[in-house]
């Protein structure tokens, strides 16, 4: 019998479609992740076709991790009016904001799990003090990370890169993540994805964790082979982690996406970042991020509905990680 459960804390429902009986081979990923293109952009020796770069992470003077406005950016840091409303229900605001590229490796075939993890925590650091510095700018309100992986995954360019775009207002998914965050946290004294986390690991759905981080496959997974990884203590953002707390983290991450690269043969996927937006009065969002595998297509259900349907539920997933 197929379940429709309930995320944890928000109002996002999916189908468990235990039904099909489809194993993890047969999630196996069949497309080539290249993306045809003649020269790649962020491969050493092409710096001068990026726009001028914003930092670097150098190692024996050449650069490791390189940091640089996105070419074609969904935002700009262009002044403009404030709040235009025309009529009842036309409101626009200007896409203010900056839209960045961090490239964690100079080399074009590797990917973050390629890496060792006390590389991956340099990125996060470059992620942090990027965030950081956008902060710094009072019109913005919060600072977007992600990671598009493979076509499917939304990738334009092969060559594996991080993506950041600082915004003029709080996103709604984060706000709702925020908000109902709060809401548990007046009722039960704690917070929920500390409690979240410590409940999970004890299921089937609890995949690795270490003195300092966890990570599960998330009760309403709405894609198949969906892991959520956050610190065990309780912080709001990369900038409050110490070193053995981030080295954990980026430990777990590589070996979740070792595992889905040679598993699943290289599938497609977005990493999303959430955390706790600096200035704000009550938000204390327990920082943690989504792996989302893009093995599935949404339909008209899923667009329409909002409800997602997935045919992997997460005990299983999580089960094929621990294999
Ligand atoms: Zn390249
Ligand atoms: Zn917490």
């Amino acid at each position: 019998m197929n379940e429709l459960r309930k995320d944890y804390l928000l109002n996002r429902w999916v189908i468990i479609s235990k039904g099909r009986g489809k194993r993890p081979q047969d999630f196996r990923h069949e497309e080539n992740r290249e993306v045809k293109s003649k020269v790649c952009f962020f491969c050493p020796g092409n710096e001068h076709l990026t726009p001028p770069e914003i930092c670097r992470v150098e190692e024996n003077s050449e650069w490791i991790i390189r940091c640089f406005p996105n070419k074609f950016p969904a935002v700009t840091p262009e002044e403009g009016k404030l709040i235009e409303n025309s009529g009842n229900f036309l409101t626009s605001i200007p896409a203010y904001g900056e839209h960045e590229v961090i490239v964690e490796t100079p080399e074009h075939d590797k990917n973050i799990d390629d890496l060792s993890a006390g590389h991956i925590v340099k990125v996060l650091d470059v992620c942090s003090k990027r965030i950081e510095e956008s902060m710094n700018d009072k019109k913005i309100k919060y600072v977007y990370i992600f990671k598009n992986w493979g076509i499917e995954g939304g990738a334009s360019l092969s060559h594996t890169h991080i993506q950041l775009i600082s915004l003029p207002q709080v996103p709604g998914a984060v706000q709702e993540k925020i908000s109902a965050s709060k809401k548990y946290d007046e009722k039960n004294k704690s917070c929920p994805y500390c409690d979240i986390s410590n409940a999970e690991m004890k299921t089937k759905r609890g995949i690795f964790e270490d003195e300092h981080a966890a990570s599960f496959a998330p009760f309403a997974s709405r894609f198949p082979f969906e892991v959520w990884i956050m610190p065990k203590r309780h912080v709001k953002g990369i900038k409050d982690m110490t070193e053995a707390e981030k080295y954990s983290f980026a430990k777990i991450l590589k070996k979740i996406l070792m595992k889905l690269k040679t598993m699943l043969n290289d599938p497609p996927y977005n990493i999303l970042f959430y955390f706790a937006p600096d200035e704000s009065d009550c938000s204390n969002l327990h920082f943690h991020v989504e792996i989302c595998p893009r093995l599935a297509k949404w339909a008209g259900f899923e667009f329409g509905s909002g409800i997602v349907i997935n045919t992997m539920s997460p005990e299983d997933a999580a089960e094929f990680y621990k294999s």
